[in-house]
This record gives C-alpha cells, sequence and structure tokens, in this order.
C-alpha cells in the first residue's frame, strides 16, 4: 500500500457506491478497477439515485457517511464554471466532498446532506468545457500582480482532491491534461494531505500550483484524518524539487491564546522545508477563521465535542455580497494577525509572493 512522507496509509473508503450512468464513461469504469484493486468493497446501484440506508443515530451515520464515496456524474449545471474569488477565475470540480473531519471545514456551509464524498466519473467532459473560460477569468486575470499567472482553475474548493487520488486518479489526469493545454492558463489545489508521489513525474509543464494547507500542531486536534503538517511540508518540498510553482495556504488562522509563537514557529518550519529548492516559485495566501450561522450549526453537530471557539467575543458580522452573513475576527484582531504575518513572512520567507489577505 502506498502511504504519505508521513508514513500513513492511503485514505480508502469503506465501500464505493456505483450510479449506473457512471460506468459509461471511462473514467468511471477505471475508479472502479482501482477500488477492486485496493479490495474496497464495490456497491453497484440500479440507477443514479444515492440510496445512502443511514442509520438514524447521528454519530453512526456521520461516520459511515464520511467512509462512503460515491461514484456519480457531474450534471451539465455542475460542469458550469463559477468565479472563485479572491483564489482563482475559475472553480473546477473534480468531486464534491472530503473524507477527513475537521472542526472548522468550509464545506460544512457549502454543502447540503449527509457528508460522503462523491467523485466525477466524467473527467472527460468536464476538462472539454474548460477551454471556453480560458481569458474569460475576473478574478486573478483581472489583478494586474497575478495576470501573469493566466487563467486559473481552483480544483479544491469543494474538495481535497489529493486524498483522493490513490482511488481516482483524477488529479494526476488533470495536471497531465493542463501540462498539454498550451494555453495561458493554470490549475491551481491545496491540501491538507502529503502523498504526492503519483504526482512527481507527470509531464505538468509548470501549469499545476500546488498549495500545502498548514496550521501550527497546537490545531492539529482540529485536523481528524488529515496527514500531519511537517508531512504535508515535506510533500511540499518533492513537488517544488519536481519543478512545480508551489505555496502555503495558511488557513484558517485562529487567534487562540499562544496564537504569535505557534504561527512564528509554523513559518520558519516551512522555510526549512523549502530551503535551497533552486528556483523556488513560492506563494501564500492567509484565510482568517470565519463561520456563518449555518455552518456552526452543522460543525456543533458533527463535533460536538470540539474546542474550537465559534464564539461571537472579539468577532464581528461582515456580510457577503449574496446578502448572508459571516462572522469574521474584529478589526483590531484582524490588525494584529495581519501586520504580524506581513512582518514575519518578510523575515522567514522573503522570496514568497503573497496572494491575498482574507
Ligand atoms: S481537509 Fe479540508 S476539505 Fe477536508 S475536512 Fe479538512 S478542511 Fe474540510
Amino acid at each position: 500500500m502506498e502511504t504519505d512522507v508521513g508514513g500513513r496509509a492511503d485514505w480508502l473508503p469503506r465501500r464505493l457506491l456505483v450510479t449506473r450512468s457512471s460506468m459509461g464513461f471511462e473514467h468511471g469504469r477505471s475508479i472502479v478497477a482501482r477500488a477492486e484493486a485496493r479490495g474496497v468493497e464495490v456497491v453497484p446501484l440500479s440507477g443514479d439515485r444515492l440510496a445512502l440506508d443511514l442509520p438514524d443515530d447521528p454519530r453512526r451515520a456521520y461516520a459511515i457517511a464520511k467512509s462512503t464515496l460515491a461514484l456519480v456524474v457531474a450534471s451539465p449545471s455542475k460542469r458550469r464554471l463559477q468565479p472563485i474569488a479572491p483564489s482563482a477565475d475559475w472553480r473546477v470540480d473534480l468531486a464534491e466532498g472530503c473524507p477527513a473531519h475537521c472542526s472548522y471545514c468550509y464545506l460544512a456551509g457549502s454543502l447540503k446532506g449527509p457528508p460522503i464524498t462523491r467523485v466525477y466519473a466524467n473527467l472527460d467532459e468536464i476538462l472539454a468545457g474548460l477551454p471556453p473560460y480560458l481569458g474569460a477569468g475576473g478574478v486573478t486575470s483581472k489583478d494586474r500582480h497575478r495576470m501573469h499567472e493566466g487563467t486559473t482553475f481552483e480544483a479544491s474548493c469543494y474538495t481535497d482532491p489529493l486524498v483522493l487520488e490513490p482511488i481516482t486518479g483524477s488529479l494526476s489526469a488533470v495536471i497531465a491534461w493542463f501540462g498539454q493545454w498550451e494555453a495561458p492558463a493554470q490549475l491551481r489545489f491545496t491540501s491538507k494531505f502529503a502523498n504526492v508521489a503519483p504526482l512527481l513525474d507527470i509531464a505538468h509543464h509548470g501549469r499545476t500550483r500546488m498549495r500545502a494547507s498548514i496550521n501550527p500542531a497546537m490545531f492539529a486536534r482540529f485536523e481528524g484524518g488529515t496527514a500531519p503538517v511537517a508531512a504535508r511540508l515535506a510533500g511540499l518540498r518533492r513537488m517544488a524539487l519536481a519543478g512545480y510553482p508551489v505555496g502555503l495556504t495558511i488557513a484558517p488562522i485562529i487567534a487562540a491564546t499562544g496564537w504569535r509563537e505557534a504561527y512564528g514557529r509554523l513559518l520558519a518550519d516551512a522555510a526549512a522545508a523549502l530551503a535551497e529548492v533552486p528556483d523556488l516559485d513560492l506563494t501564500i495566501e492567509l484565510i482568517t477563521h470565519r463561520f456563518t450561522a449555518g455552518s456552526k450549526a452543522v460543525l456543533d453537530s458533527w463535533y460536538p465535542g470540539s474546542s474550537l471557539d465559534m464564539g461571537l467575543s472579539g468577532r464581528t458580522t461582515k456580510r457577503t455580497k449574496f446578502g448572508s452573513e459571516k462572522q469574521v475576527y474584529d478589526a483590531a484582531t484582524m490588525r494584529d494577525l495581519r501586520g504580524f504575518f506581513a512582518e514575519r513572512i518578510a523575515s522567514a520567507l522573503p522570496l514568497a509572493r503573497v496572494l491575498y489577505w482574507t
């Protein structure tokens, strides 16, 4: 069995539910073959409806859903790309859902229903839909500091594509596809996992940027089922040595007691992990912790014992352009955090480009 650089075995689902239509696609059939080769129980469904059959007990229902993978076909509406500020011009989904157990996971507010992971069988159709979006981006393409990245496509909005890679092969296929796409375009993904071995030898031609999503060790208890941060950084180093542009997604930044020391150490660890990489192309994205009433309700039900602070003290309400409200840190806390990161990044990682703070 393959392992990540931290020695952890790859994640495998307990069962793979296979919708009927998904078997009409070569990529779908290859996912089934991979699952069977790894001893995963494959459950063919007679149609395309996912019959989940979950128990009433919410704890057990959560556990069963999180260990279930479903092979489905992305509908035309799912294949219509949406802008995804501030990360990228467009969001491209290879899957929806993630098997890890992070007590601040943003998916809790975005995806409805039981937290199973759906992977898409019609990857060729998804990729065939991308060229019309070239040059039509309004996020990074409109930003004079980022225009040189070309039209950007973000693959980790609704999933962590790296954790699914051993069972799907989707991420490798998409990196290879971007590698042969002779166009000013870039695929982007971020991950809390570390097994990059399947990606190292792909002819990526610099058109994919991997970022490691990292947080200090003191918050590891909020990131159940993910790879240790040191392993994520070691994986990122291997990607950089394989010629990929790389990045750090520091997220979510949590202003808990001791945050200065913790984030200072994290930046020092990142600098050590990326030391002496020739021609290092490194970006940093900084995302502070936020939540909505909806995501908090879902997360409270999934992780009732979590000590993650989602109280209203030290918070302020921010209205999104879609009219919904989210709780972000108040102005004084934001100022402290932002000033700290600007100063520490300048000293620990002076060659890094900070893409955004939010
Ligand atoms: S790894 Fe990312 S997508 Fe997966 S549960 Fe954690 S925060 Fe959510």
